[in-house]
């Protein structure tokens, strides 16, 4: 074969002619022609290869392309699938697709993870939910039963296991255990009301017929918005409710008490902020409850000189648990809303409730008590006084009359000294024997709480004798225990010295008027006797033949004899009345005839001075009554007599009143004088008489009305005056005189005077 073209120019221009001849050479040079050719080929090869190779690239590239751009949005749909279900992804524009992958296979194992831990979770729910204090049942939304727990089972009495009721259809359930509850209807209605609404409905309460509580829970179940089913959760709270039952009425109980309590009640917390406070402290500091609570102590109560102090006793109970007011009754000021302060009484105890401690307060206002002891101090310092004042001896002893204190006057009284005295029985130091023995029941007297006042004979220390007036008292100390007696003494020995000679007067004096009264009445009976013979022989003379003078002095004898012979009766009557020696009589007789018979006597001498004397009576004076008519008429005597002596002219008027049943009411009404009002009450007493110019010259001796009253009064009736100087007087008089029972025929004739 020919060499290839360039190497033969190769040759022609490098290697001489006969070179080529050579064998050797020649076959080099063809081994150098074989691979020029050799290269041609393969370059030839090579370039169509790459043609080739080029239109294979340009298809390969268009699907690539195509496969870029639908891995690009498959890419970005990724990564918003990603961030929609993970939010904490950030998509970003560098991220790849490995970063996704790396992503999501993360979150993928963390998924898995979970699921594992989801499949446990509801392994341990499950036990839990079996294991737990109240009864749970499970329902589909078709009210299939997919789970209950023994207890359940338990509190509704049905005797299997609970996995047996799984699948079970509950519709009826409610018609079959209503007969449990205490409303049968109100349980099933509940239900049904609660399946239709398909709310969570916590806490219902249901109290069964057996006595239980239960507590229910509704928890309906809803995945992705559809409806599941539901949890019935029942829990036994009867005693639970039983115990907050117990608890409410012992806290309603404690919060009547403290609240009805006398005392204020104030709680405060460590921080002495008001935690509680009664209406007794509304009342003592003024603040209602709403003012005080939550408020501190310190500002409302403690008024500012103390508010240091108080500071301090609770900063150092904080510090040591000590307080120095704590568990005691002490006094303080307070201060009340209006800003007065007042004294209380105030205890304080610490309560330790609840891991907590707080402080409880019981206040009194004190402001009474304390006034009631300054005015007692007062009195007592004032008493104290007065009796220093009076020189009256102090003296206390104890139960045993040992003397314990004594004051100055008593030692001046007693001739001891208190040193001298002191721890000694008194009774011995100043009694006889007779003495001691009443000292002993004085004493007693005092044990028993009893006061008297006792006058004593003793003798001081010199031995004379003299009279004490006790006044014996109890003793009691500050805690109201009896601790002996306290006396106060006063020396009345003068007193009763002159009290004897007054009574050894008196008794003279009585003798003397008892002497003077017999001597009168028998004197007075004396002259009576020869008086009346006197009157006889007057009255005999007068029916002899007189001349006019010696009549004239016969008539003058005759009226001054009876004229003495009334004053002897009146004084006679007087007498016997004051000695209680005139008896009245009780018969019948006529009130009418006693009148009539007064008014035949003093009508002439009515007549003589001009005077009319009238009489009016009622219609049941004829009526017979019990009594003594001979001293009515002395009286009426006596009151009518009186009315013509002190009456110039006008009219003298009796008149007879029954102002009840058994009383009698006779009045002596004249148009004289009359009596001056300070002297109408003295007129009654004996040989009184007025001094009054009106009535001229006096003609009587005061004996007069005292014996009418006294004899008024011997009849249990009384006598009163009314009158008006120059215009008259009338004189009453009241008696009680019972009617004769008898038939009026059946009586006899009735007499004035008998
Ligand atoms: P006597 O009339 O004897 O003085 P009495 O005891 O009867 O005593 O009366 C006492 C006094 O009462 C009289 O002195 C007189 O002053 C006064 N007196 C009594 N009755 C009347 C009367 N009817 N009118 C005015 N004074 C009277």
């Amino acid at each position: 074969m020919e060499l290839h073209k360039l190497l033969q120019r190769q040759i022609r221009k490098f290697l001489p002619p006969d070179a080529i001849n050579h064998t050797e050479c020649s076959s080099f040079l063809k081994a150098i022609s074989d691979s020029y050719y050799a290269y041609e080929r393969d370059q030839e090869l090579s370039n169509h290869a790459f043609a080739l190779s080029e239109q294979e690239f340009h298809k390969l590239n268009g699907t690539l392309k195509k496969e870029v751009e639908t891995r690009n949005i498959s890419l970005e749909k990724l990564k918003e699938i990603v961030y929609t279900n993970n939010p904490s992804y950030t998509p970003s524009s560098n991220d790849d697709l490995i970063s996704i992958t790396e992503f999501v296979k993360n979150i993928s194992e963390k998924q898995t993870l979970l699921e594992i831990e989801s499949n446990k979770n509801i392994k341990r729910i499950t036990s839990l939910i079996g294991n737990l204090n109240s009864g749970v049942l499970f329902e589909n939304e078709d009210r299939g039963i997919l789970f209950t727990n023994n207890i359940f089972c338990r509190m509704f009495g049905i005797p299997v296991a609970p996995e047996m009721l799984t699948g079970l259809d509950c519709s009826e359930s409610a018609e079959q255990s209503k007969v449990l509850f205490a409303n049968p209807e109100g349980f099933v209605q509940r239900i049904h009301e609660l399946l239709l609404k398909k709310e969570q409905v916590l806490g219902d309460i249901l109290e069964l017929k057996d006595g239980r509580i239960f507590e229910r829970d509704f928890v309906p179940v809803f995945m992705d918005e559809v409806y599941k089913g539901h949890l019935w959760n029942y829990t036994d709270i009867t005693q639970r409710q039983r115990t907050q039952n117990a608890l409410i009425e012992s806290e309603t109980k404690n919060r009547l008490i403290m609240n009805a309590a006398m005392d204020a009640i104030i709680t405060i917390d460590r921080n002495g902020a008001i935690t509680f406070w009664n209406p007794q402290a509304e009342k003592i500091f003024g603040w209602t409850e709403a003012e005080a609570l939550n408020q501190p102590l310190v500002n409302l109560i403690v008024p500012s000189t103390h508010r240091d102090r108080h500071e301090k006793g609770m900063f150092n109970y904080k510090k040591t648990g000590e307080g120095s007011v704590l568990r005691k009754i002490m006094e303080f000021p307070a201060l009340h809303k209006s800003g007065t302060e007042f004294p209380i009484e105030i205890s304080v105890t610490p309560i330790h409730f609840d891991g907590e401690t707080f402080f409880c307060a019981f206040i009194r206002d004190i402001s009474k008590r304390k006034k009631v002891e300054q005015a007692l101090a007062t009195s007592e310092q004032k008493y104290r006084s007065i009796i220093a004042n009076m020189n009256l001896g102090l003296l206390e002893v104890d139960k045993d009359d040992n003397v314990q204190f004594c004051n100055q006057s008593f030692e001046q009284i007693s001739g001891y000294t208190l040193a001298e005295m002191h721890g000694k029985p008194a009774g011995q130091l100043f009694m006889d024997d007779e003495h001691l023995r009443i000292l002993k029941e004085k004493n007693q007297l005092r044990m028993d709480g009893v006061y008297d006042s006792y006058e004593m004979s003793v003798r001081n220390k010199s031995g004379a004798q003299r009279w004490w007036l006790i006044s014996g008292a109890p003793n009691y100390d500050e805690k109201g225990a009896n601790k002996g007696s306290i006396g106060i003494h006063l020396d009345i020995t003068e007193e009763k010295r002159l009290k004897h000679e007054l009574e050894i007067a008196l008794q003279k004096a009585q003798e003397a008027s008892k002497a003077k009264e017999s001597f009168l009445a028998n004197m007075s009976h004396e002259i009576r006797t020869p008086l009346n013979a006197i009157i006889g022989m007057i009255r005999e003379l007068g029916r002899e033949e007189l001349t006019p003078k010696q009549n004239s002095y016969l008539s003058h004898s005759e009226t001054s004899a009876k004229h003495l012979l009334s004053i002897v009766n009146n004084i006679l009557d007087m007498s016997r009345i004051e000695a209680g020696e005139l008896i009245l009589e009780k018969k019948e007789f006529s009130l009418s005839a006693v009148i009539n018979m007064a008014h035949s006597i003093l009508f002439v001498k009515a007549r003589e001075k001009g005077l009319m004397l009238r009489f009016h009576n009622t219609p049941e004076i004829k009526t017979a009554l019990i009594g003594d008519g001979g001293r009515i008429r002395q009286i009426l005597i006596n009151l009518i007599g009186n009315a013509i002596k002190f009456t110039n002219q006008g009219t003298v008027c009796v008149k007879l009143r029954r102002p009840s049943e058994c009383q009698w009411a006779i009045e002596v009404v004249d148009t004289g004088s009359g009596i001056p009002s300070e002297a109408r009450s003295i007129i009654f007493e004996p040989f009184r008489q007025l001094g009054n110019e009106n009535q001229g010259k006096r003609n009587g001796y005061g004996l007069g009305l005292a014996i009418v009253y006294q004899l008024a009064k011997l009849m249990d009736g009384e006598v009163f005056v009314e009158s008006e100087v120059g215009r008259g007087s009338t004189f009453t008089i009241l008696l009680p005189l019972e009617m004769n029972a008898l038939e009026p025929q059946m009586r006899k004739p009735l007499h004035g005077s008998t």
